[in-house]
């Protein structure tokens, strides 16, 4: 399994939250990414992400994103399970991936449920629901939220049975998702973290390797062919 954060889709174009460059160093995350913020001001909060679609929709799934397409392949199970919210795995292509912070193509209105495909939102050119009046959301998990209930018990499930698990470009210090290769460790599977900088994971893990995922991860895909050929000689 992979358990991916920002840091896979910077190469995409996508800024992370931490370090150096990151959207935190430039924004104030609480009067953007909180359900008390989004209803101070909604319609600050829903440009913010209407914005975010636009950035994550031009972006393309860089060669991280389909070196884990590929690694699927190459095993029985394999699950990619992130933290992200840009829809990059699944344009890619990837088939199991368990969303634990949700998903900004997705939304909600708080008056009636109805829901909006980000695409219908943005065109809708309103942030209020066109049935109720009431106030659409994005489906995603904001500071403070509880995140949904099947993803993460889906998460935990094959963190508990993962043989390996490749955390790649995560600060590794949002909990709870940062507790989810404790779970494989208790349960004898190996952490490989892939990640440009050293993190609080890096001590803990089997192996961690410094460097920008799409590299690091096309090479270990690349390495695991190899692997098998020689093995089959
Ligand atoms: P983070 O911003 O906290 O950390 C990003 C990590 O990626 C850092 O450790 C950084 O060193 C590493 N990194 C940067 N470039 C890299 C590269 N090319 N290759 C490998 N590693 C690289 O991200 P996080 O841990 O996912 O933080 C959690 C929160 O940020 C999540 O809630 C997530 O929803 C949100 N977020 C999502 C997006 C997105 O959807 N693309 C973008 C920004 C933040
Ligand atoms: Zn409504």
């Amino acid at each position: 399994m992979a358990l991916t954060g920002a840091g896979i889709s910077a190469e995409s174009g996508i800024p992370t939250f931490r370090g150096t460059d990151g959207i935190w160093n430039k924004l104030k995350p609480e009067e953007l990414a909180d359900f008390g913020a989004f209803l101070r001001n909604p319609e600050l909060v829903s440009e913010w992400y209407k914005h975010r679609r636009q950035v994550t929709r031009v972006a393309k799934p860089n060669g991280a994103h389909l070196a884990l397409v590929e690694m699927a392949t190459l095993f029985p199970i394999f699950a990619v399970i992130t933290q992200n919210i840009d829809n990059l795995h699944e344009r890619a292509g990837s088939e199991t991936v368990i969303e634990l912070h949700g998903n900004i193509e997705r939304n909600y209105c708080l008056g009636c449920g109805k829901r909006y495909d980000g695409e219908e939102f943005d065109k809708n050119g309103s942030f209020k629901c066109n049935e109720c009046g009431g106030l659409i959301r994005p489906d995603i998990v904001w500071f403070g939220e509880m995140l949904p209930t099947d993803q993460w018990n889906a998460a935990e499930a094959a963190a508990s049975e993962a043989d390996i698990m490749f955390v790649v470009g995560t600060s590794a210090v949002v909990y709870p998702a940062a507790n989810l290769p404790m779970t494989v460790k208790r349960n004898s599977g190996k952490i490989v973290e892939i990640n440009t900088e050293e993190t609080p994971l890096s001590e803990f893990a089997d192996v961690s390797i410094q460097g920008p995922a799409s590299e690091v991860l096309s090479e270990i895909v690349n390495g695991i062919k190899e692997f098998r050929r020689d093995a089959k000689k």
